[in-house]
């Protein structure tokens, strides 16, 4: 009897033990060339049986969007503490969330220069329906209707940037009344930050579940997008990485460079600190995982404790630079890919917006800014449905996710270090000579 036990469920263990990235990456494999055997053998459409497996894996990513949102920004808004938002909050914020705008502003010129885009079927008629859908987009109506005149309906029709905008001002107000004088004021906020903590921890739950099954839901996805349009999407995918990863490059030169020659800080002796948790964060795909190294470097850097101790733990929550990059590269490819179109200016502006507040919500976790990509397109009114040529495109993106996670997390982690290197600079926090110009 002894003998047997190891053997219950043996694969369901093996499965549930090999990396998730792999799994979804051999997904990715498994389903292209199950796709590119079919369109060889003349069938274009799978049996809806099949398909099923795809749809469960797209209504389970729809599902998640929204308690995923508002469990993390509120967690995310209510965890920097008024004592800290004084002088060196306030900086370290909006420094952050300028370095994600640019990263998004990198992305999509990335996307606008190579036009990743893998030429699917079914572009015409959706193209039609994109158009209608996307046609209100006008940056006015955007910043005022970014005001919910009913969060109910706001969650219910799940609009996107409402719920952002209503969560982070919940959030920032339970961040203040959790250190009140008045002690009941101090004890329920408590409770119901720990409530929403627990409400993001459940999300991180449920993702960490849906990543497990996204390996099925990815090979059947990408087997109809191979089935219907043959090999020659593989191209388009090399091309997104290429663009991605160039914008990470340059987002480093530009960006970081530019902020640390700003700051005077030696680019020598940053870059060789800021090292180890680079290739820490490439190899983890963790912004969060990779924080022991991040605060090592920092403090290597000469920057006080009570800068980065802050700081860094903030960054690794809110300031996705790479993540930002990501989205808009991928956004560009996704829309170009299913309707046969670049993004109108309002769509980019829209994306700008909706990514920067979006790196607010990533948890700093492997994988976690594809789901936030998913985000981005409901608020840009392209909706990831079931059975679209979009759900398609988008599993493509989420097969080659391990790699493009890889990058973005290592800048997300060198952003962070760069904003709190300059901002201690400023202030007066930052110790060492060697660092300074
Ligand atoms: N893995 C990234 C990080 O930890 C988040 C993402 O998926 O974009 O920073």
């Amino acid at each position: 009897m002894a003998n047997n036990e190891p053997k219950k469920g043996g694969i369901l263990r093996a499965y549930l033990n090999f990396n998730v990235l792999y799994k979804i990456l051999i997904g990715l494999v498994i389903g292209a060339v199950a796709g590119i055997i079919l369109a060889a053998s003349g069938v274009t459409a799978l049996p809806k049986w099949i398909s099923m497996f795809g749809t469960i894996f797209t209504r389970l990513l729809k599902m998640i969007i929204i308690p995923m949102i508002v469990g993390s920004l509120v967690v995310g808004a209510s965890s920097v503490s008024p004592a800290n938002v004084g002088k060196v909050g306030i900086r370290v914020v909006i420094i952050y969330l300028i370095t994600s705008a640019f990263g998004v502003i990198i992305g999509l010129v990335m996307g606008n220069v190579f036009q990743p885009h893998a030429e699917l079927a079914q572009v015409t008629e959706l193209a039609a329906e994109a158009a209608g859908k996307t046609a209100d987009v006008s940056v006015w109506n955007v910043i005022a209707e970014i005001i919910p005149t009913s969060v109910l309906q706001s969650l219910v029709n799940e609009t996107v940037l409402q719920v952002i905008f209503f969560s982070l001002i919940f959030g920032l107000c339970l961040s203040f009344m959790k250190v009140s004088e008045n002690e009941r004021i101090r004890t329920i906020s408590t409770t119901m930050y720990n409530i929403f903590d627990c409400l993001a921890e459940i999300m991180m739950k449920i993702v960490s579940g849906i990543m497990q099954y996204a390996p099925i839901g990815v090979a059947v996805l990408i087997c109809e997008v191979f089935a219907k349009n043959g090999a020659k999407v593989a191209g388009a995918l090399a091309t997104v990485t290429l663009a991605c990863f160039l914008g990470y490059a340059i987002h480093i030169v530009l960006v970081y460079g530019g902020l640390l020659a700003i700051f005077k800080i030696k680019l020598g002796t940053f870059f060789k600190e800021a090292r180890t948790p680079f290739i820490t964060a490439f190899v983890t795909r963790s912004s969060n995982g990779t924080l022991p190294t991040t605060f090592a470097a920092a403090e290597n850097l000469g920057v006080d404790k009570e800068v980065y101790a802050f700081s860094l733990p903030l960054g690794a929550t809110i300031n996705m630079d790479g993540t930002a990059i990501y989205q808009g590269v991928c956004a560009f490819f996704l829309v170009m890919s299913c309707f046969g179109r670049g993004l109108t200016m309002g769509e980019m502006g829209m994306i700008v917006l909706l990514a920067t507040l979006a790196s607010i919500g990533t948890a700093g976790v492997p994988g976690a800014g594809a789901i936030m990509l998913a985000m981005v397109m409901q608020g840009i009114n392209l909706p990831i449905e079931a059975g679209s040529v979009l759900a398609g495109a988008y599993a493509m993106i989420l097969g080659i996710d391990a790699i493009l996670d890889m990058g973005r997390t290592a800048l997300n982690v060198t952003g962070d270090l760069t904003c709190t290197c300059c901002i201690a600079k400023q202030l007066g926090f930052l110790k060492a000579d060697s660092v300074l110009k």
